[in-house]
This record gives C-alpha cells, structure tokens and sequence, in this order.
C-alpha cells in the first residue's frame, strides 16, 4: 500500500478511537486539527483582505494558507517540530503585519496570547526527547516580546490602511477574539481529556501490576506476599481463623514419570480444585512449591474440616490430563485453628505438624 494512503487510512482509525474512547489523542490528529483550523481562518481572512483591496495582507494569508497546506505533508511525515515553529512564527509575523497595515485595535495580537498554553501542551506532548519545556519557554517569551512590541509599534506607527466603516474593525476584532478564545477552549478540553485518559491507563496498568505481584503466574493462587498481608488482616480483626497446609502427595514421582510440564498441569488443576471449594470462606496461596496454605476466616473446626475433606476428595476423584496422558493424585492436609495467644508462625507450625502426621499415616487424608 502507498505510505501516504496508509498514514492516511493511520489517522481515520485514530480518529475512530479517539471518539469511541479507545486510544490517546495523537500528535498527528492534534497537529492535522491545529494546522487545518488555522489554515481556514487564514483562508478566512484572505476573502476579507482580498474584498478590502488590502494588497500585504491578502498576499501574506495567501502565503499562510499555502504553507499551511504544505504543512500537511510534514504532518504525514510525523515532522511535528518544523511545524509547530512554522505555525509559531507565521502567528507572530501575522500580528505584526496586521498591526502595520490596521493598526492594533483590530486584535490580530491576541492570537498570540492564545499560542503560549497551547505551545507548552504541544512541546510537553510531542515526541521530542530533551528540551520540550526550554523550547516552550523561549516560545512563551518571544510571544510577550512580540506582543509587547506590536503594541509599541502601533503608537509609533501610522497604519498603511484606514478603514471607513467601523464595522470591519469591531467585526474583526470579535472574529480575532472569538478564533483565539475558540482556541484555548478547544485544547483546554482537549488538556483534560487526555489527563482523564492517561488516568484511566494509570489505573488499568496499576490493576495488572498489582494482580502481577500479588499472585503466583503458574496457578494464580495469591502468593506468599499477599497472604502474610491477609495473615496480618485476620490477626488484627477480633474474629477467628483456620489455617490448612495442604501438599500434593508423591508429587516427585509425577515430575520424574511424566515429566516437570506435566508436573505444572497438576498444579494448576489442584490450585483450581482448592479455590472452588474455599470460594468466598477465605484465602488460597501457593506457600512453597507444591505446599498451597488456605486461611479460613470465622470458621469452626468442623467447618474447616468440611471443606478440607471436599478439597481432598474432589482432588482424588479428578482426572490430570496431559499430552493424551490421565493421571490421579492426592492430597494431604494438615489443619490448624489460630489461637488468641499464639503467633501466626506457631498456627502455621501446627498446621505443617499436622500434614507431616498426614503423610506418615500414609498419605491422603485430613489431619486436625
Ligand atoms: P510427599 O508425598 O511426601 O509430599 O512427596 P513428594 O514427592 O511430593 O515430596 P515433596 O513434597 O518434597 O516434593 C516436592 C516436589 O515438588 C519437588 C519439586 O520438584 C516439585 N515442584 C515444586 N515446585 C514445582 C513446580 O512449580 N512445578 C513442578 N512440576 N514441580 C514442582
Ligand atoms: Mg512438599
Ligand atoms: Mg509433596
């Protein structure tokens, strides 16, 4: 495909996002809006001065519109600095021609007050690595400076042309007015929107980092991190708790005969087993390699032994599957209910006590 129709075809999907929300507002979108509405007040303009016979006038926005609409191609080209230069210098140049062929009341100067915010959100957006605040620093002081001067100018200078009818004066400067208020409205709006989108990226990228570090990648279980935050949540709550230490028996043996990615498939099924059976009762994390820990919360001891001996039995009773291969395994689990006066290493102690009673009595089975 032709570049140009591709970059083209860039800017309508661009576009598209934009309005449905999907996408930040990009510096070819900005710079084709910025460059197209300032070129129209040029073309504008040029009607006006071309019907006024205002010859250095007409001839400069004709300039401007030209060089504006050549300015597209640089757009197209991703070649953001040169344009933001060019729009800068010809908003400049056109005061001060406007101020000594119409002289200042006309308000052609005012454009320029409205370039110094958009110039900083331009340069602290565009895709230039150093200097973007220097550059809309010296950009924010040639404005002053220009602006100062053109007004200096005109009580020195008389202008080259006096218009009869007030109308053309009082009509140009509301237009002028308008256009540069039209302006900093428009990319004020556009300011906030895009910090309203940043914002919501913030969040999003905020939510998978801490979903990232607050969970085992291979089974999805919370990971040990999380659960000495949930341990120390239960301890400071005045209810009680029930730790299970549960480990996958013979698991070695899984690894050795069907191989270590066999061994991860295991894994993942039992994490999934124990998690519909705990569901909303409490916390399941992966504590060691294959040792997953459960916090109960508010539960009696028949309660935690219930849903222990779900867990175990609906592990016994699954079918692993993997490379065409079906296997059956166990679990055993060791349960210990926290005391008041203990510490949550001792509870967890207790219940490691348990599992290793669990796995001398042969494997298999619930131990209290
Ligand atoms: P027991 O019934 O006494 O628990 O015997 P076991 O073979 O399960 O012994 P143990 O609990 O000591 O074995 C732990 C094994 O778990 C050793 C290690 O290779 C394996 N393992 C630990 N983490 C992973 C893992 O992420 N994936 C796989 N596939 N294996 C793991
Ligand atoms: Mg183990
Ligand atoms: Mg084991």
């Amino acid at each position: 495909m032709n570049p140009y129709i591709r970059r083209m075809k860039h800017f309508f999907v661009d576009a598209k996002n934009i309005l449905t929300g999907n996408m930040q507002i990009t510096n070819r979108l900005k710079f084709t809006v910025i460059i197209f509405s300032v070129a129209v007040v040029h073309l504008f303009l040029t009607i006006i001065f071309g019907a006024l016979k205002i010859l250095p006038l007409f001839v400069f926005n004709t300039c401007s519109v030209l060089i504006y609409v050549s300015s597209f191609w640089l757009i197209l080209r991703e070649k953001f600095l040169p344009v933001y230069y060019i729009t800068y210098l010809e908003i400049v140049l056109h005061s001060y021609v406007a101020t000594i062929c119409l002289g200042w009341q006309f308000g052609f100067a005012q454009y320029i007050i409205a370039i110094v915010p958009v110039g900083y959100y331009i340069c602290y957006t565009m895709n230039i690595k150093r200097h973007k605040m220097l550059i809309a620093t010296i950009s924010a002081f040639v404005a002053v400076l220009s602006f100062l001067s053109c007004k200096m100018l005109s009580f020195f200078w008389r202008p080259l042309y006096i218009l009869e009818s007030q109308f053309w004066e009082i009509g140009l400067y509301i237009f002028n007015a308008i256009c540069a208020f039209l302006f900093l409205v428009v990319f004020s709006l556009v300011f906030v929107f895009e910090i309203k989108i940043s914002n919501n990226q913030l969040k999003h990228q905020n939510a998978i980092l801490e979903q990232l570090a607050s969970t085992d990648p291979l089974t999805g279980l919370y990971n040990r991190r999380s659960m000495d935050i949930f341990l120390s949540q239960a301890l400071e709550s005045s209810s009680s708790f029930t730790l299970v230490m549960c480990d996958i028996d013979d698991f070695k043996k899984i690894n050795d005969t069907y191989g270590h990615d066999f061994g991860d498939v295991v894994l993942q099924g039992i994490a999934k087993v124990v998690t519909a059976q705990v569901k909303e009762h409490g916390y399941v994390c992966r504590w060691g390699g294959e040792e997953i820990l459960i916090l109960i919360n508010n539960a009696s001891l028949e309660a935690a032994y219930r849903i222990s001996e779900n867990i175990r039995r609906n592990v016994t009773s699954q079918v692993f599957e993997c490379n065409s291969q079906r296997v059956h395994c166990s679990l055993t689990l060791g349960i210990a209910v926290h005391n008041k006066k203990d510490t949550v290493e001792e509870t967890i102690t207790r219940a490691d006590y348990n599992l290793y009673r669990g796995k001398r009595s042969g494997k298999n089975t619930v131990v209290l």
